[in-house]
Order: structure tokens, then sequence, then C-alpha cells
């Protein structure tokens, strides 16, 4: 079911106070809440200095919930509604969990103006690997096809 529009402003202004109260308790300026059929079932808020973790954006942070409430890697039929534009890990993170839809607030051009300048990561993404700031060296493949293959022959897998 999808969110009534009506309600929209009501998830966002959700995901605006956790930003706010972030800041207070000492994390990062973003919050973010999860809904499935028009109820929120994750709220969550930036934790990367609270935490000592550089991955616990605000959407990382609520699709983790999110996913251990519903008991599901997979966010089919939920929305975010996240008081920025997310960054690249954030963004891959949504598509990983196959959420539906994103709601944002603050641009990622806002961010960039208060130091969190992910712009950056999204320009890198287009450079080839050995050629990125943080330099990629591929090597060991055959050695490490050999997971691929042990996959690929496991008849119990679980896609995703
Ligand atoms: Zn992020």
């Amino acid at each position: 079911m999808k969110t009534k529009s009506e309600n929209q402003p009501k998830f966002m202004k959700k995901a605006i106070k956790l930003a706010e109260k972030s800041v207070v308790k000492g994390g990062g300026p973003f919050g973010a809440v999860v809904v499935k059929d028009g109820v929120i079932v994750a709220q969550g808020h930036n934790c990367v200095t609270l935490h000592n973790d550089p991955t616990a954006h605000a959407e990382v942070t609520t699709i983790r919930k999110a996913c251990k409430k519903l008991g599901t890697f997979d966010l089919s039929g939920c929305e975010i509604y996240t008081s920025c534009e997310p960054c690249p890990m954030c963004l891959a993170a949504i598509y990983w969990a196959h959420i539906d839809k994103i709601y944002y607030g603050c641009t990622k051009e806002d961010a960039k103006e208060i130091g969190f300048d992910d712009s950056f990561i999204y320009d890198q993404i287009d450079l080839k690997p050995e050629k990125r700031s943080i330099q990629a060296i591929h090597f060991m493949r055959k050695e490490s096809l050999e997971a691929f293959r042990l996959w690929n022959e496991n008849d119990n897998r679980i896609n995703y």
C-alpha cells in the first residue's frame, strides 16, 4: 500500500526531527524513517561519531532496524524518508534493500555546504578503479572465484 500523499509531510517531519535530535546527542545532522503500509516501522539517525562506525548513516541505521523488526533482508513495499539526499553508500543500501521509493529533504549540495561532500564519492564512481583517489588493485581473481563457484553449486543458497 502506497503512503497517502497527505501523510508524506508527517513522515518527513519525523525524519527532520530525528536529524535535529541527533545533533543534540552528538551525532551527524541526519535522520530517517522507513514506512510500510502507511506506518513507521523504523526510525534512526546518524551514529557515526556516537558508535565510531563510519557506515552508521541515518539511512543505513534505519534500514538495519527495519529489517530486524520485519525479520527480513528485503524491504520491498517500504518507503524511506530521509532528511537529506542519500550518499552513494546509502543509495546502494536502499537498492540492496529493495525499498520502493525515496523521499528526501536537503540536497547533496546542501550537505556539501556544511562539510559533507559526497559529490566527491559520486565523481569517484565514474572513474576507472585504478584512477580513483583510493586505488583499487585487482589481483588473485582465480582464487577469489572459488567462493562464487561454491555459491553457484549451493542448492540451499538464499538469493537476494
Ligand atoms: Zn549515507
